[in-house]
Formats: C-alpha cells, sequence, structure tokens
C-alpha cells in the first residue's frame, strides 16, 4: 500500500499524471513533443497570469531555475538584493556567492518574513538592478508578502525575481498586474507532477536584459540557447525528458480544468482544515501567524511527543511528513499540503495522526482532529459527503 506523502515537495502525484509518464517515449523533435511541450508552455502562461512573456521549461530541478534566474539577469556592474526568510533564500545568496554576482542578503528570523518597509528602507540606501524574494520558504514556513513587495519595486526599473517552487499554481502569482519578471519554479510541490523540471518564466523585460548581456557565464543554463526551442520545440539544443513534459502537461491540464481561482481557494480551504485540526490535537505552529502559507505548515511538538518516533510511526501508519530543515530540526515537523491533494486525503492523514498519537501515549480527545478536519473542509461540497 503507497503512503500518503505529505512531505513539502515531492507531492503525490495523480494517477492521469502518472499515467501519461508511463506512455511510450517519443522522439524529442517528432511531433508529439512539439504538441506537448508547446501546451505546457501556453498553460503556464495561464497559472502565472503572464500574457506576453516567455517560459523555459528545462530538465533539472528547483535549484537549476534558481541559477537559470540570476545568471542570465545579472549584470558585472549590478548588485542583487536577495529578502530571505529562511533556508531557500539563504541559497539564493549562495548562488550569488558561487558565481561572483555582488549581492546583499536581508534575513528575517526564522518563521517570519522580511517586511516591506524593510525592503524600502534598503531600497533608498542601496542601489540595486535585481531584488529577489522567496514566495513560500519550504524550511520555515514563512509565506512572503509578495505583491505588496511588488508595490515597493513599481517604478524604480528594478528587476523582481520570485522563486515559486512551494507557491507556484497553489497560491496567486500575477506576473503582469504585479509586475514581476521572472517565476522560477519546479513540477514537484504545487503542479503535483513527478520532480525532474527546472521551470522559468521570463518577461519581456527580463528577456531583453538577457539580450542585452553580451555573455552569461553558463552554457546549459543560458536562455538564449534554450529560446529557440522554446519558440519551436521541433528544434534541438539538449535531449529534453520528454516522458517528464508529457507527464508536466497532463499537470497542467487538471490546474486548467479546476480553474485557477478554484485551485487557490482549496489551497486556503485544506490549509485551514490542517490547522484546526492539528490544533485540536495539541501541536502549535513555528511560523508567525501573519506569514502562514496556505502550501505547507510546520508543526511543533506538544509536551511527550518525540520527533522521530512521531514520524517514524506515522510512516507506519500511511503518511510521510518531513523532518525541521536547520534549526528547527528535531523540534518540528513539515506537513506540505499543496497540488492535487483532495479532502478525503486530509481526512485519512488526520485518521493515522490520530492513530499514531493515541500509540505514543499523548492525551488528546479521540476523533477531536478529523472531526474538526471534515468540518474546515465542508467548503469542498460533494467530495466530502459519506467521509
Ligand atoms: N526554492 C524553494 C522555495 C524550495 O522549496 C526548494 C525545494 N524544496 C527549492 C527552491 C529547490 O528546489 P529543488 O529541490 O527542486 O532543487
Amino acid at each position: 500500500m503507497p503512503k500518503l506523502l505529505l512531505i513539502p515537495g515531492p507531492s503525490p502525484v495523480d494517477p492521469r499524471i502518472l499515467r501519461s509518464l508511463a506512455e511510450p517515449t517519443v522522439s524529442h523533435v517528432g511531433p508529439e513533443m512539439v504538441e506537448d511541450m508547446s501546451a505546457a508552455l501556453d498553460d503556464l502562461k495561464k497559472v502565472v497570469f503572464c500574457a506576453a512573456g516567455q517560459p523555459f521549461i528545462i530538465s533539472g530541478a528547483g535549484t537549476l531555475a534558481m541559477e537559470i534566474a540570476l545568471l542570465n539577469l545579472a549584470r558585472p556592474a549590478g548588485r542583487v538584493l536577495v529578502l530571505s526568510q529562511g533556508y531557500f533564500g539563504d541559497r539564493m545568496g549562495q548562488i550569488c556567492g558561487s558565481f561572483g554576482i555582488a549581492h546583499d542578503v536581508i534575513a528575517a528570523p526564522w518563521g517570519s518574513c522580511v517586511r516591506p518597509a524593510e525592503l524600502a528602507e534598503r531600497l533608498a540606501a542601496r542601489a540595486y538592478d535585481i531584488v529577489v524574494a522567496t514566495h513560500v520558504d519550504t524550511g520555515t514556513g514563512g509565506c512572503a508578502p509578495i505583491e505588496d513587495y511588488a508595490e515597493v519595486l513599481k517604478g524604480r526599473g528594478i528587476l523582481y525575481v520570485v522563486d515559486g517552487v512551494c507557491a507556484t499554481g497553489g497560491i496567486e502569482e500575477r506576473m503582469d498586474d504585479w509586475g514581476i519578471d521572472v517565476v522560477l519554479t519546479a513540477a514537484q510541490k504545487c503542479f503535483g507532477a513527478p520532480p525532474g523540471l527546472a521551470i522559468d518564466v521570463f518577461s519581456e523585460r527580463a528577456l531583453a536584459r538577457r539580450r542585452s548581456l553580451p555573455a552569461v557565464p553558463a552554457y546549459y543554463s543560458d536562455i538564449l540557447r534554450w529560446l529557440p526551442v522554446m519558440q519551436d520545440p521541433s528544434k534541438y539544443f539538449s535531449t529534453p525528458c520528454v516522458n517528464e513534459i508529457r507527464s508536466f502537461r497532463e499537470s497542467t491540464r487538471i490546474m486548467l480544468e479546476e480553474g485557477m481561482d478554484a485551485r487557490f481557494e482549496r489551497h486556503r480551504t485544506n490549509a485551514r482544515a490542517v490547522r484546526a485540526a492539528l490544533r485540536a490535537l495539541g501541536f502549535g505552529l513555528f511560523t508567525r501567524p501573519e506569514f502562514l502559507a496556505d502550501t505547507l505548515s510546520v508543526v511543533t511538538y506538544p509536551a511527550g511527543v518525540e520527533d522521530k518516533a512521531f514520524r517514524a510511526l506515522y510512516t507506519q501508519n500511511g503518511v510521510v511528513v518531513a523532518g525541521g530543515l536547520g534549526e528547527t530540526a528535531g523540534k518540528v515537523f513539515r506537513m506540505g499540503h499543496m497540488g492535487n491533494l483532495s479532502a478525503a486525503d486530509i481526512v485519512f492523514a488526520f485518521e493515522a495522526m490520530e492513530k499514531t498519537l493515541a500509540a505514543l501515549g499523548h492525551a488528546f480527545a479521540p476523533g477531536a482532529g478529523v472531526a474538526t478536519a471534515r468540518e474546515a473542509l465542508a467548503p469542498c461540497g460533494d467530495e466530502c459527503a459519506g467521509l
């Protein structure tokens, strides 16, 4: 019996997506691939509300998507400002360091996020040509005020890059309306596709920046080598992972069938249900209340429940969650609730959690977690009937 994968990515993969992954491998420049890649690129623009930009889908993962964004935008004389709320913001700073890109990091304490006023203050003090923000930090559960940062950046001529690896397709990101220049993401989280793709959507302004650079310190990651392939997938640069792209296309099809607004709303409802049920069982939340994300929860234990024992038994009971990263290791568990997760999955997760807590001798009102989750999931309608 497969376990329910509630780590904060990879997310569970819908059987429709899995089946498409198992279809025969086709020519990487043949008509099937042209159709799948073109459709996936079109769909991506709808997912991030970008009418005129250029998406890139490249074999790799989120970290490659981060590198691609930085390497194709950074100017030798420029300076990058990284807004970090934790593990993956810090990684942005490390990537800049690896490539000798001049940068500063504003680091918020874990569980919090950089305030828009801090961004404004820093911009008044020093010149930057690129600002990078992590939408949701998967280490801390902090969801940054991406739209508010965009307001601060408006009219300043600064390129705005958003790491949406733990948000894109689950939480709204309106590239055109908000003036985001690059959304970078990956397939394995809110898209609910298997891992294996680096995804970057460049605005026209971001693409113009790359064109203005005579060279970049990259070969595989140089978007100008990929641009002809994205515009006409019958062209070759480097062999794309054709099966994965087909399955990714199935994931965007599922997203657009659901509708982006309905999808964002379902993520909100699921997050509320998960947190209410966790509280009913005595757990707490690591992330400050104003920065909670709809895509994952970073959860503190009640007295007497030990991290390793809890996660091991929870896995035996059918649900896999992740441990804490960095300073939170051993003190929290991280639970993803993104992608194509259903209400039934959430109810099952709390049945298994209650079983686990009971076996560990933790005192709680039996049934409280499941009942609370069910009640909070009520807006999902028929799907919950009879759960
Ligand atoms: N950014 C964020 C916000 C992430 O959560 C992750 C992965 N958890 C990454 C970047 C890096 O992605 P990958 O592991 O696919 O390289």
